[in-house]
Parts: structure tokens; C-alpha cells; sequence
């Protein structure tokens, strides 16, 4: 079944695909001054700010995903996440800059949301709230810190592997479960 998988998943179609499927990015916002409970509210009405502060923080949007051309198109999470990534910390190191060196890092709003929603991961609290959930119990919002997450390791801290070490043919080796979309 592996070799199979391994035979089947391959490249990205073309250059919409690579755009849609490779590197999203958010960083968690300062939350001072956000209204109570803004995560419960529609996406449509928060505030830039409150936006930000949507995110958990795990950086599974930050991984590399591929494609199966032989199976309708179905994705695939690898565990190889961008070299710009702090894994310790889940932060992009280079933020402000983040565009110019990673063009396809794309910048989260809700019409990219909209293009994006369906791979990104099954966690993100953008795709929860898109389709009218509740945050996670671990979101660190409801938990009140990160301590919940980091229990149900959520977050990609050491589990990852840069990009800067695998070339792109190998990138389907790294395949992994615990990433849905
Ligand atoms: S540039 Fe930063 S935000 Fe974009 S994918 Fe890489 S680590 Fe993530
Ligand atoms: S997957 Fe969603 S919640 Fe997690 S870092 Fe990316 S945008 Fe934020």
C-alpha cells in the first residue's frame, strides 16, 4: 500500500495547484483590546486584529503537501515545513519578508481563506470557524494557554524537517498521518 501511495503521489498539477498547496502562514496577534469571545463571532466580522489572534499557532500550514495525480487530486501532508520556520517556537522567522522569499507563503485573509479552506489542516481554527465550529478545547483562546495543545501535540515542534534538507523528488518520503485537511 506504501509503495503504491508513494508511486501515485507526485508533483504538483501545475502552477495554481503549487500556490493553492504549498505554503500558507499566520502568526498569532498580540490579543490586548479584542473583544470578548471574537473567536465565537462570524469571520466576516472581526477585526484585523482579532483575525490574528484566531491562530493557534501550530504551523501545520507551514508544511509542504502534495498532490496524487492519479487520485482525484487528493492531498497529502508532508512533514517537511518551510526552512524559514522556528520550530521551537512555531514562528516564521522573517514575517515581514516572508513573501518576497517565499512567494507561495500566502497571507491569510477570508478570501484566501475561502480558495484555501479546503487543505488546510482539519485543526485550523480558520477552517473551523469557517464552517460555523467551535474552536478546539486545546485552542490556546478556550485553554487559556498552550499547555493543552502541547499535549496533544498539535503544534509541528520536532516532528518536522526543514526544506532546505530534502529535495523536491524526495519530498513524497515524507508523507505523514497526523496532518488531515
Ligand atoms: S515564509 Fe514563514 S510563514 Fe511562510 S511558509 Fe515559510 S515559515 Fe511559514
Ligand atoms: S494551520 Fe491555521 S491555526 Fe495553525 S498556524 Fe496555520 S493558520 Fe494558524
Amino acid at each position: 500500500m506504501a509503495k503504491g501511495l508513494k508511486q501515485g503521489v507526485a508533483k504538483l498539477v501545475n502552477d495554481q495547484d503549487r500556490e493553492l498547496a504549498d505554503l500558507p502562514v499566520h502568526e498569532p496577534g498580540n490579543q490586548a483590546g479584542l473583544r470578548d469571545k471574537f473567536w465565537e463571532l462570524p469571520l466576516t466580522s472581526l477585526t484585523s486584529r482579532e483575525w490574528e489572534a484566531l491562530c493557534d499557532g501550530c504551523a501545520r500550514c507551514c508544511l509542504h503537501k502534495l498532490q496524487d495525480e492519479d487520485d482525484d487530486l487528493e492531498l497529502y501532508y508532508t512533514r517537511v515545513v518551510c526552512q524559514y520556520l522556528d520550530e521551537d517556537t512555531c514562528q516564521c522567522r522573517h514575517y515581514q519578508t516572508r513573501q518576497q522569499l517565499v512567494p507561495d507563503c500566502l497571507v491569510m485573509d477570508p478570501e484566501i481563506l475561502e480558495e484555501a479552506v479546503d487543505w488546510m489542516p482539519s485543526t485550523c481554527a480558520y477552517k473551523l470557524r469557517y464552517y460555523g465550529k467551535p474552536l478546539e478545547d486545546w485552542h490556546p483562546l478556550i485553554a487559556g494557554n498552550r499547555r493543552l495543545m502541547d499535549e496533544r501535540d498539535i503544534s509541528v515542534t520536532g516532528k518536522v524537517i526543514p526544506d532546505s534538507h530534502v529535495s523536491e523528488d524526495g519530498i513524497e518520503e515524507h508523507i505523514i498521518r497526523w496532518v488531515s485537511h
